[in-house]
């Protein structure tokens, strides 16, 4: 077992909306917290508590009361953040949705989750229909935060909950075991299945968080990730609000837009995902701006390659830094700290508060860690108060992920070492059996990555003639640039061992990834599944 080099942090049995706005000084609530990144509108922390104590008055109006499920289906905005927080502040359970998903996979987890009332914005407002019609909700059932009102269209707006002036409900309810979320894992290996997290979940991740990712109230944080994914919803929204500090949102990425943003509020701290860094790294609009306000930018929610990593950090002048987790972890286990110089191809410290353990996948037995170097890889299992309540509705899975003692098994290969420094691997699942030999496909993307024909890359096992799983890539080629079958193959043979060769190369337009910045490599084994 090991643990955080850190000491343990008070978690306090606070509700969400308590531990973030029960407290605002009067120096704090004029600052602000958040800025609509393409209006430039700006909300005070003021702004933000008293707004979100209305709607939580106007959900109470509805009749809906704690513990019942609402559906949040909006991309990046203040008014998320006065929707979700105003829920919180009534006892609500908040299942947020993808931005991207179709009416169906919407209907899905609006029923999965059992929501009564489901919130949007109007460019989304037409899937939502009819996403709630499919489950049997009303039209007034769906919100359109910035439609024109309930008078004009049938639909609440939050204009009409903002002025309704309703009365903040009396709640009650216990932090340690009332659901405030129920987001749904990304669904990167299979269906996404929804995550039960209390309030304490989400109390306690930001102030494990808050020592180890060194965030300050001046800091102004770009909020690009999704807020309807657990690596948005604690790291931007939550924790970024629990230090006072200034969010910019952005509705979706666009680097464009995302650079003049940075420039134009002089953004200091950047959260991103892989797919990002490698935008940072190799496109030529980068050179145009002034980025020289980012003092940090943390990449989590896939792996980071080292070496693309040190490109950011050279091209943008700042440190680069990587964490881990997992929306079962609400979602930080793991994280390097800005201000310590841990090798990037690491994830850096255990979170205080929180124990992991490593098994030997083979056997099941614990994997020692070394009194010196860097120990055997094995899955990494992990316990703190930042472990989910269970999965909704998924008795089996939940006892196949979660040990009784409190271990939740991450189906992630990891090693320590001796100063407790955690490598990510590979996700046991993705793995490929060469002959017997283990290959990560993370590590032959990260290789091709690094040649400067590689716009993009990804790497899946595929069966060959012979019905022997065989590594494949596909390659996104740097535009301007040649690169052929050969070129990919031989590139890679000549760094790796025997076993490791890439067999197989497809050139395609795009890499396909989820919104929050996975490799969706289900997608990419459909393709070829469709081809057998
Ligand atoms: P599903 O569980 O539905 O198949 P998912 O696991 O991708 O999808 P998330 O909870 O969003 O859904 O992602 C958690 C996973 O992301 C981790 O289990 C791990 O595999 C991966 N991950 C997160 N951060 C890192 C990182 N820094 N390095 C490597 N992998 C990471
Ligand atoms: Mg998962």
């Amino acid at each position: 077992m090991f643990r955080s080099p850190y000491p343990d942090v008070e978690v306090p049995n606070l509700s969400v909306f308590d531990y973030l706005f029960a407290q605002l000084s009067d120096d704090d609530l004029e600052r602000t917290a958040l800025i609509d990144g393409p209006s430039g509108a700006r909300w005070s922390y003021r702004d933000l508590r008293d707004q979100a104590v209305a709607v939580a008055g106007a959900l109470a109006a509805r009749g809906l009361r704690p513990g019942d499920v609402v559906g949040l289906l909006c991309p990046n905005t203040p008014a998320f953040a006065v929707v979700f927080h105003g829920a919180l502040r009534a006892g609500l359970t908040v299942t947020t949705i993808n931005s991207l998903y179709t009416p169906d996979e919407i209907a899905a987890q609006l029923a999965d989750s059992s929501a009564r009332l489901l919130i949007t914005v109007s460019p989304l407002a037409q899937g939502a229909s009819a996403a709630a019609e499919k489950v049997g909700l009303e039209p007034g059932d769906v919100v359109v935060l910035d439609g024109p009102g309930e008078a004009a269209d049938g639909h609440p707006s939050l204009r009409d909950w903002l002025t309704a002036g309703q009365p903040a409900p009396d709640v009650r309810f216990d932090p340690a075991t009332h659901l405030a979320v129920l987001p749904y894992s990304s669904g990167t290996t299979g269906l996404a299945k929804g995550v039960m997290l209390t309030h304490r979940n989400l109390v306690a991740n930001v102030a494990q968080s808050a020592p180890t990712l060194e965030m300050v109230h001046d800091d102004v944080v770009l909020a690009v990730l999704p807020f309807f994914h657990i690596y948005g919803m604690t790291v931007l929204l939550n924790l970024a609000l629990s230090q006072r500090a200034a969010l910019v949102t952005m509705p979706r990425f666009d680097l464009e837009q995302f650079l003049a943003l940075v420039e134009q509020h002089r953004c200091t701290y950047l959260f991103i995902a892989p797919p990002i860094a490698v935008a940072l790294a190799k496109h030529p609009l980068v050179e145009g701006h002034d980025l020289a306000s980012v003092h940090t930018i943390f990449s989590g929610a896939a792996p980071l390659d080292a070496a693309l990593g040190h490109a950011v950090e050279a091209r943008i002048g700042c440190r680069m830094k990587q964490g881990y987790g997992m929306t079962e972890l609400s979602p930080v286990s793991h994280a390097i700290p800005p201000s310590v110089d841990l090798p990037l191809d690491s994830v850096g410290y255990t979170l205080p508060n929180t124990e992991c353990k490593l098994l030997d996948p083979a056997t099941g037995e614990e994997i020692a860690v070394p009194d010196d170097g860097e120990s055997a890889p094995g899955e990494l299992l992990v316990r703190g108060p930042q472990v989910m309540a269970g999965y909704l509705n998924n008795p089996l899975a939940t006892s196949d992920t979660l040990e009784p003692d409190g271990f939740l098994h991450t189906g992630d290969i990891a090693t320590v070492t001796s100063e407790g420094v955690v490598r990510i691997v590979e996700r046991l699942k993705e793995l490929i059996k060469y002959h017997g030999y283990q290959v990560a496909p993370a590590e032959l993307e990260a290789l091709l990555l690094s040649s400067p024909d590689v716009a993009d890359v990804a790497v899946i096992g595929v069966r060959d003639e012979d019905g022997e799983e065989v590594p494949k890539a596909y390659v996104v080629v740097q535009p301007g640039h040649e690169l052929d079958e050969q070129g990919v193959r031989d590139y890679v043979a000549a760094r790796v061992a025997p076993h490791k060769k890439v067999r197989k190369v497809e050139f395609v337009e795009a890499i396909p990834k989820s919104s929050s910045g996975k490799i969706l490599r289900k997608d990419l084994r459909a393709r070829e599944a469709g081809r057998l």
